[in-house]
């Protein structure tokens, strides 16, 4: 087997047989019962309703309003204007305090709409927004602060809670990566003014395009209702009108069948986890992004940190050599950091030490339910030569053009 690599000259990079002859991408859909998708795409077009808050868009906001613990839900075409919806519905100004180690959704959206995301560094610790920093960011023109549960880990909930109380400002989630995901027992969605899930394709439960808002803040729903459908039914004037955030009854259909497979997506999810970290958290130089067990969470990011110092292989010479492979791992969501990407890199230079450094040596590994436990110990069996063969795999790198 073409995985099976003895000495330098089997690595593709360096011209060898490719260990996997399709590729393996790290962000493959997971699996639905595709006779259930079709099933409900049916019953829509012989319903005769395909948009506008039809039956599927209701069914699919209970059942996300359930996992999430919350009263209310309003499905939107994507998270991206489901955080847009946020700015309108609160009336946010001026700045909103976020971190950069985020996808550039998170800030775009409040971009979009003429408002300044200002980026915060992290606490390595937990990978999210570190509360002490936001407070000493926050000055008159500051909004509101978004936190991001970043790759399923949740932020500190309780103390950027605080921070926002103590300010008179609401703070948001974007919980993009954290459905089914719990903080001391307590399910991410009911955190904050309101929360944000994302239903991307890529997402761990998909609707092809989608997003929600969640709340526990009646008069906020309705006014996230209002605002995705053109305004109708606002109680009280919003500049911006309205706009259309709508999901569709096909995404509906699509986020149903999502969430029926999402308890056996996690199970396949929390063993190949569990299976990268037994065949190469041993390994000096590589370390997990981990999560706590005693919490639910859906495990859908394996993230991986590469310590070059110790492997002797940096962490882009890895990509670069399991990419050859066929086996597509990438940088994570959050890799570049927003600060280091446009629009926001040529505002000036912003120093975010913890962000920068993490950025720089993580790695997601492909997952998923359609990855199989063979495809992974492949995988694994890849890293652990590439770590083995470090510093000659660099050295020969950098002799060959
Ligand atoms: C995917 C993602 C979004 C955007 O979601 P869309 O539904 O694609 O608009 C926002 N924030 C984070 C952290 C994400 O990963």
């Amino acid at each position: 087997m073409a995985s099976v690599k003895h000495d330098l000259d089997d690595l593709a990079l360096f011209g060898g047989r490719k260990a996997f002859l399709t590729p393996l991408h790290t962000n493959r859909p997971n699996l639905i019962d595709r006779a259930r998708l079709f099933d409900r795409l049916n019953w829509a077009l012989d319903n005769q309703w395909l948009s506008n808050g039809g039956p599927l868009v209701l069914e699919f906001e209970d059942r996300v309003a359930e996992i999430a613990g919350v009263s209310h839900c309003v499905a939107t075409c994507n998270a991206t204007v489901a955080l847009q919806l946020l700015v309108h519905a609160a009336g946010l100004t001026g700045e909103v305090i976020m971190p950069s180690l985020t996808f550039a959704a998170t800030a775009h959206a409040v971009r979009w709409l003429g408002l300044e995301p200002v980026f915060c560094d992290i606490d390595p610790a937990t990978s999210c927004l570190d509360p002490k920093l936001v407070a000493a960011a926050i000055t008159p023109r500051t909004s509101a602060i978004f936190g991001v549960h970043l790759w399923g880990r949740p932020c500190a909930v309780d103390e950027l809670e605080k921070v926002a109380a103590d300010n008179g400002i609401p703070v948001f989630f974007d919980a993009a990566h954290a459905i089914g995901c719990t903080t001391e027992g307590r399910l991410i969605g009911g955190f904050g003014a309101a929360e944000v899930f994302s239903f991307h394709a890529t997402k761990v439960t998909g609707a092809f395009e989608g997003g929600a808002v969640v709340t526990n803040d009646p008069e906020l729903a309705d006014r996230v209702r209002a605002l995705h459908n053109f305004g109708k039914g606002l109680k009280t004037v919003v500049d911006a009108g309205g706009t259309n955030g709508k999901m569709s009854e096909a995404a509906a259909a699509m986020g149903l069948t999502s969430l029926d497979a999402f308890p056996d997506t996690v199970r396949h999810n929390r063993s190949n986890y569990d299976l990268y970290l037994a065949e190469l958290g041993p390994i000096d130089g590589l370390s997990f992004f981990t999560h706590d067990t005693e919490e639910s969470n859906n495990f859908q990011y394996v993230i991986m940190n590469v310590d070059e110092r110790v492997t002797g292989i940096s962490r882009d010479l890895l990509l670069e050599l399991l990419k050859a492979e066929n086996a597509i791992a990438l940088t994570p969501i959050g890799s570049p950091a927003c600060h280091q990407l446009e629009p926001y890199r040529s505002r000036g230079p912003v120093h975010l030490p913890h962000t920068e450094a993490m950025v720089a040596r993580v790695i997601a590994l492909p997952s998923g339910s359609s990855v199989s436990r063979e495809e992974i110990r492949r995988v694994c069996a890849l890293i652990r030569f590439a770590v083995a063969h470090g510093a000659a795999v660099t050295s020969r790198r950098k002799d060959t053009p």
